[in-house]
């Protein structure tokens, strides 16, 4: 069983999470809600009837968090705070829009200090395998990143640079003013909920929409960006969920940044093979060398999750993009029948 610290908030606890209009915030919404917990307060930037997720009994502020005076009124009474809110999409999204990316410093340097200000006792920042150094993710068969393969830095332009800034502020704050924040490295996550169309969607995502699409137009062919031999892990999001919660309640990992990340590395080719295989179609391959696709290779070392919470993501890929296929193939249907769908757009 994962060690679990006696630091659990109680059920009527004030919990923010911010971004919850998206999807993994909007998740975690959803699972502390059904842990019985009363009191939840999602903000995004998005107007409501754009949240992805609408979860009964949860407060629901449309908020911009880049302005210091909203996270003061998104923080007000909260006894824990979880940043999950950024301008952020997959590659297509991160390479073409650094300065957005970047200026999402904004809300993490005042959602923590805000945070601070009103004596919350745990705060959250979700971070990012782009905070790694990238000259170490060269190769196709990469060997999986450590905590410390961070530092000496060279994150990810724009990006990965904001994140690495952003887990700084919360190291600093724990140092200098006891502030106790817990920092997560995530790896791409994908399932059920995640944007799939609009420019924003990952990988995963990606591919299943495209593989529907091409059955669904007969097309016979499908785009892959670069040569498909980019190397990547993929962790569903139940176990991101699963994933932060422990790591917000484990005292050892105050202000210590983790990878949240699946260790099951495939290519992305071999990526389009499961979702043919789920799909039950064979499809033509176009590959577009000029296309956005960022390091050659990329995994999780999960050695020291392992050791200090005797658990690790561990939803075979598989079974994870079974359900995610099945949820994309339900979305398009909707779609073509005029119905509202998870949408997010550049
Ligand atoms: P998402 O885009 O679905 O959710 C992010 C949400 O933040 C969106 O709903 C967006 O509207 C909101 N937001 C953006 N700017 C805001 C602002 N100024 N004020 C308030 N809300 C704002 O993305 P996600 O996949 O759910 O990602 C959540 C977090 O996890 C992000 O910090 C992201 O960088 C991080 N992350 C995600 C992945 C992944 O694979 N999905 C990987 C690494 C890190």
């Amino acid at each position: 069983m994962p060690k679990k610290d006696a630091t659990q908030p109680k059920k009527n606890d004030l919990l923010v999470i911010a971004g919850a209009g998206g999807f993994i915030a909007g998740a975690l919404v959803r699972y502390f809600h059904d842990r019985g917990f009363t009191r939840i307060r999602g903000v995004d930037k998005k107007p409501l009837h754009d949240w992805y997720q609408r979860v009964p009994g949860v407060e629901c502020l449309s908020l911009d968090l880049r302005e210091e005076a909203n996270c003061r009124r998104a923080c007000e009474d909260a006894v824990e705070v979880y940043n999950l809110a950024a301008d952020m999409g997959g590659m297509g999204f991160i390479e073409r829009f650094r300065v957005e990316c970047l200026r999402s410093i904004l809300i993490n340097t005042h959602m923590i200090e805000s945070a601070y200000r009103a004596g919350v006792r745990r705060y959250f920042f979700s971070s990012s395998a782009c905070a790694y150094n990238t000259t170490l993710q060269q190769d196709p068969n990469v060997r999986a990143l450590q905590e410390s393969d961070a530092y000496p830095a060279m994150a990810e332009r724009g990006y990965g640079w904001e994140k690495l800034m952003s887990e700084m502020f919360c190291e600093e704050y724990w140092a200098e003013r006891g502030l106790a924040t817990f920092i997560a490295r995530f790896h791409n996550v994908y399932g059920p909920y995640g944007t799939w169309d609009g420019g924003r969607e990952k990988a995963p995502a990606a591919l299943c929409r495209k593989v529907v699409e091409a059955k669904d137009t007969g097309a016979g062919a499908i785009q892959i960006w670069g040569d498909g031999r980019q190397t990547r892990s993929f962790m569903y999001i139940d176990d991101c969920i699963h994933g932060i919660d422990l790591i917000m309640h484990c005292e050892d990992l105050i202000a210590t940044p983790l990878n949240l990340g699946s260790s099951e590395l495939v290519s992305i080719n071999q990526l389009v093979d499961l979702v043919e295989e789920i799909g039950g179609v064979r499809l033509r391959r176009e590959y577009l060398p000029d296309a956005p696709r960022g390091v050659a290779g990329r995994n999780s070392d999960n050695t020291m999750i392992k050791r200090v919470l005797g658990w690790e993501p561990s939803t075979p890929l598989r079974q994870g993009m079974k359900s995610t296929y099945a949820w994309i193939e339900q979305q398009y249907r909707d779609r073509q029948a005029g119905k509202r769908v998870v949408r997010d757009t550049i």
